[in-house]
């Protein structure tokens, strides 16, 4: 498959356009934090024509992407939709939606984008009440509980399930029991976690649930599904401020998204990234999510061996492995950038830096989605004898 593009994708192609400015990107290995590799048959489903957003049969893909979103997040949530912007949308709507001015939320760091939860909690008038944890490890239970016994004035839990700066997955069925049993609603950071490993939102009592479409969707980036229970929704109906983001607002966007009621104006949806997601969902659906999750799995082991044959260790203890993002410790005296550079310019293959404290001291190698491939890995482990050979 990735053979017969290479070749569709040949330089003739490129130097035989008459148009110079036209831009041909070359044919990369996606094997970073995201966007993972979009497969033919997704970036296929996106070059069909593109219709007007409230045309009847665009109406009706809306609803079938509803109802796939769903089986994805194992919800029976019924405000369950894509939101038209990235991932960090996503968060953004989870958290102006929820909280209101002199709220108050416990945030679990443990990496890059905890830090950026917090943000938004402040901004939106609320009080951050921090449990911290160390990067490379997952939240600590035990710190929530005492958070939680010490804030029971608390109105939200939020966590990130898999933390895609360090590789790591919390517990997030412990986490949102925990909440649940004190009132505390929960917002969860599914962006990385969605496809690749289980996430039971309804099972698991998850209140807002948020994701991105380039990670182990591997769709086209730049949409956020997101599902909200039955409890946020109240909590949002309760609300005594107006939420601050209009294009946020789930009180509007449900006029447009929303079941049965006439569909409104809101925004233009991204109608042909709609098709890819759709397209990528029918693909999830057709794999089942428990062969995604196990191929997941598989390819995260035949990766993490082929690595330790050639001296690479992993810098997260086992249990609390991703195996959609795989954190390499850079060996001493190997030179991080020279070395991915290599790679992207030898091998056409992407990896992701280190983030933060981790830059320079690790690699991310990431297996999402598409990505998650046993080509890859031939691919990425030939690259990297070849670059610590130099
Ligand atoms: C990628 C990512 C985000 C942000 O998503 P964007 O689509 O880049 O905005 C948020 N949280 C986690 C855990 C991520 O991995």
């Amino acid at each position: 498959m990735l053979g017969t593009l290479h070749q569709s994708m040949s330089f003739d192609v490129i130097l035989e356009s008459p148009v110079l400015s036209t831009f041909y990107p070359p044919l990369r290995t996606l094997m970073g934090p995201g966007p993972s590799d979009v497969s033919p048959r997704v970036l296929a489903a996106s070059a069909r024509p593109t219709i007007g957003h409230l045309d009847p049969l665009f109406v009706g893909l809306m609803d079938d992407v509803k109802r796939l979103l769903q089986f994805a997040f194992q919800t029976q949530n019924e405000l369950t939709i894509p939101l038209s912007a990235p991932g960090s949308a996503g968060m953004e709507a989870a958290f102006v939606n929820i909280l209101e001015p002199g709220d108050k939320a416990i945030v679990c760091q443990n990496g890059v984008f905890g830090g950026r939860m917090k943000e938004n909690v402040e901004r939106c008038g609320a009080t951050a009440v921090m449990v911290q944890d160390r990067w490379s490890d997952p939240v600590d239970p035990s710190k929530v509980e005492e958070a939680i016994n010490a804030n029971p004035d608390a109105k939200v839990l939020a966590f990130v399930h898999a933390e895609t700066s360090t590789g790591v997955r919390s517990d997030a069925e412990q986490l949102c029991r925990m909440a649940k049993a004190q009132g505390i609603l929960t917002i969860v950071d599914a962006v990385t976690s969605l496809a690749g490993i289980d996430l039971q939102v309804d099972a698991w009592g998850a209140d807002v649930v948020y994701s991105g479409t380039q990670k182990c969707l591997s769709g086209l980036p730049g949409i956020s599904p997101i599902t909200f229970s039955s409890d946020a929704v109240a909590a949002i109906t309760a609300r005594k401020h107006t939420v601050q983001s209009w294009f946020l607002d789930m009180n509007l966007i449900m006029g447009y998204w929303g079941e049965g009621a006439k569909r409104a104006y809101h925004h233009t949806a991204p109608v042909n990234a709609i098709y890819a997601l759709h397209e990528a969902l029918l693909m999830l659906e057709e794999e089942g999510l428990e062969a995604s999750f196990q191929r997941h799995e598989i390819n995260h082991v035949a990766l993490v061996d082929g690595l330790s044959r050639l001296g690479l260790d992993l810098a997260v203890a086992l249990p609390w492995r991703l195996p959609q993002l795989n954190a390499v410790v850079i060996p001493q005296g190997k030179d991080d950038a020279k070395i991915r550079s290599h790679l992207l310019n030898e091998f056409n293959l992407e990896i992701g830096a280190g983030l933060g404290d981790l830059a320079g001291k690790q690699w991310r190698i990431g297996l999402m989605g598409s990505s998650s491939h046993q080509v890859n890995i031939n691919q990425c482990l030939a690259a990297f004898e070849s670059a610590l050979a130099r």
